[in-house]
């Protein structure tokens, strides 16, 4: 039989997390929080009573009601913007789903879709699986900046969707209203949409905010918003996530979602709907919990020689590894990050990953996740003092 499938690459998340455990080494890579930092009891309880009730047949297409109206009334709450739980909210499996599903509901064969790069990792290979044809503008170190020629440059007549992923896995970088101007302006100028990856919208550090590009003046009709339980509750394995939007997009994507899941597991979303109503300050907390422990971990590892990027959010820190290699050594970030696991028991994330073409990669960047107990940071650091 034939034996050419089709060319989706291993994630990256997958592949670093089995070699950290062949290694046993302290994983500072793939992005999940340590069992000690998880969300609230109250939501764990929650989801147990429930598989002994009421929640162990299909529940409806869209999502469960209550959780509908407790995203609805986030979204409000937290973004100022008032959606429909009826037509304009769709609960997904997981962030990952509502990307995959976006794409396979919104995309016709040559549609051209624009995104940064770095990016996180599936839009690449879902864009192409769905036919759409990427249109990648690189942002511009150390502040990942955008250059407004270049993003102009990359719209044509046949840009159907913006991806716009903020606060940004894996550099940190929250988007600036003068970005998102810029971006909302060229939007509304070659009439696309804008698909919005917003999973990290309550990881950001005290002084700084996010914003959304929907609620800027002419997106509000555009643009889809994003979000995740696994991130908002640091349950990354509950795998429940939303996607909200106007009526029109919310049904094309809901088309797709239909046939790839129908619909998510009752008990848990019986379970997010409580924690977004009810547990509140668990996510209103996270910007400052992770900036306290950004900077343990930036201190230690810029002391140690890597150059730390800046970043406003998230729980990803990115460095530059250059300095700590010696004279005249051409090691990549893959090769260093396989190293690091075998030699020094750390496991981080090469940024190539996060690109297209490893030729126009950076190739000395790392990524390291610190949503992680201040023990296993320290270990890390200590790991990486003793090996350096
Ligand atoms: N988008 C981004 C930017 C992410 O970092 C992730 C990783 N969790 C996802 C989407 C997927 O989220 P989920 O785990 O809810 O599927
Ligand atoms: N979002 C997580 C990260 O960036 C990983 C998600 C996954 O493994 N699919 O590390």
């Amino acid at each position: 039989f034939n034996t050419t499938f089709s060319e989706l690459p291993t994630t990256v998340f997958e592949t670093m997390s089995l070699l950290a455990a062949k290694h046993q080494s302290t994983n500072l890579g793939q992005g999940f929080p340590d069992n000690e930092l998880e969300g609230p009891a109250s939501m764990k309880e929650l989801v147990n009573s429930s598989m002994y009730e009421h929640s162990n047949q299909y529940p409806q297409l869209m999502g469960l009601p209550q959780l509908r109206q407790a995203v609805a009334a986030h979204s409000e709450r937290h973004a100022g913007i008032p959606v429909d739980p009826q037509t304009e909210v769709l609960i997904t499996v997981g962030a990952t789903e509502a990307l995959a599903a976006a794409f396979l509901g919104l995309l016709n064969a040559g549609d051209e879709v624009i995104f940064f790069e770095p990016s996180y990792d599936s839009y690449l290979p879902m864009v192409r699986r769905a036919g759409g044809v990427p249109r990648i503008v690189q942002l511009q170190q150390p502040n990942w900046s955008i250059d407004a020629g270049e993003l102009e440059a990359a719209f044509s007549p046949a840009t159907k969707l913006l991806v716009l992923n903020t606060p940004h896995n894996p550099t940190g970088k929250v988007f600036s209203l003068q970005e998102l101007q810029l971006i909302a302006g060229l939007c509304q100028k070659h009439g696309c949409l804008c698909l919005l990856d917003e999973v990290y919208e309550h990881l950001v550090f005290p002084g700084h905010q996010h914003i959304t590009l929907r609620s800027l003046p002419g997106m509000h009709d555009r643009c889809l918003r994003i979000g995740s339980a696994g991130k908002t509750f640091s349950f990354t394995a509950w795998k429940v996530g939303w996607i909200t939007g106007p009526q029109a997009l919310i049904a094309a994507v809901t088309k797709a979602h239909q046939f790839i899941v129908f619909t998510v597991p009752s008990a848990i979303q019986r379970a997010v709907a409580f924690g977004l109503d009810e547990e509140q300050s668990f996510y209103c907390g996270l910007g400052e919990a992770l900036s306290r422990k950004r900077r343990l971990l930036a201190d230690q590892v810029a002391a140690l020689g890597f150059r730390v990027l800046p970043a406003e959010g998230t729980y990803f820190l990115v460095a530059d590894f250059a300095g700590l290699l010696p004279g005249g050594s051409q090691e990549d970030d893959v090769a260093f990050c396989y190293r690091l696991t075998a030699e020094a028991g750390v496991t981080l994330i090469p940024v190539s990953a996060f690109y297209a073409d490893r030729a126009t990669a950076p190739r000395t960047l790392v990524r390291f996740v610190f949503c992680k107990t201040d023990e296993k940071l320290q270990t890390a650091c200590d790991k990486l003092r003793a090996y350096f």
